[in-house]
């Protein structure tokens, strides 16, 4: 059986398109390309969130701290006060 399609605009583009489910009243929608799209986005953003504020130990004192960057294994990470001592 075929999936019955709406016609709806996309909320990014403003380009017609069909969707496989009823629009609903007040909620985005979006055309295949700009789903794709912000799928891409969102990963950008994931990746770019993850690259921020790595919880790590310091080996000089011990203390946890975050780095903004992933720290390489084996490689010993400072906290910002002994990195400043160094
Ligand atoms: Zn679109
Ligand atoms: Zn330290």
């Amino acid at each position: 059986m075929e999936r019955e399609m709406f016609k709806a605009i996309c909320s990014e583009c403003k380009k017609e398109c069909e969707i496989p489910f009823n629009p609903t009243e007040g909620r985005p929608v979006k055309c295949d390309d700009c789903f794709r799209k912000g799928r891409y986005d969102n990963r950008f953003n994931d990746e770019r969130r993850e690259r921020r504020d790595f919880h790590v130990v310091c080996a000089e004192c011990g203390r946890a701290t975050t780095v903004p960057f992933k720290p390489t294994q084996g490689k010993p990470v400072l906290c910002r006060d002994c990195f400043k001592g160094k």
